[in-house]
């Protein structure tokens, strides 16, 4: 049995079983990881309020048939709002379990604290840490360089002019 302590952001939550629910981290040490919460829907759960999508925590890890939260600790808690929970989801589609990236953590760190203090907040750093640089992007129906929406799924940039209606699992990038 291996025991981890990291910070990490929880990126979403899932029920599972009765009382367990399984919670998508993406964690400073580890990459994303998904753990096993015991029963943290039972209401003396102490743990429930800490692991709250959008939260910072630190949390201790152990990995025995797959990773389960032991204890965890909020120590800043994001508002959401739907360039938050956007941005949580993106992280969780973009990345891969157990590949650590400690400058996409940093990265991450940053972002979501521009987004809480109001200041300008851009897909761009996160997309070029990620393998998409946008210096060479180029609209992947017309060829034009002035490209705004990328799409997560088929992980292809659009420009304004060629981009579907209703734009629908692409984020604008700007
Ligand atoms: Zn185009």
């Amino acid at each position: 049995m291996i025991e981890y302590f990291t910070k990490a952001l929880v990126l979403d939550q899932e029920n599972s079983g009765e009382f367990d629910k399984l919670i998508f981290f993406y964690t400073e040490d580890l990459g994303k990881v998904v753990a096993k919460a015991k029963s943290i829907r039972k209401i003396t759960s102490k743990l429930a309020s800490q692991l709250e999508p959008l939260n910072f925590v630190r949390v201790r890890l152990v990995k025995k048939n797959g990773f389960q939260v032991v204890d965890a600790l909020a120590f800043d808690k994001i508002k959401a709002s739907q360039p938050a929970l956007e941005l949580v989801r993106f992280i969780k589609e973009m990345t891969f379990e157990l590949q650590p990236d400690r400058k996409f953590w940093l990265l991450i760190r940053k972002t979501f604290q521009n987004l809480k203090n109001n200041k300008k907040f851009s897909y761009k750093p996160l997309l070029k840490a990620l393998g998409f640089a946008l210096d060479f992007a180029r609209c992947s129906v017309c060829d034009s360089k002035f490209v705004v929406y990328f799409s997560k799924t088929e992980q292809v940039f659009l420009c304004r002019r060629c981009a579907p209606t209703p734009i629908k699992d692409f984020i604008e990038i700007n």
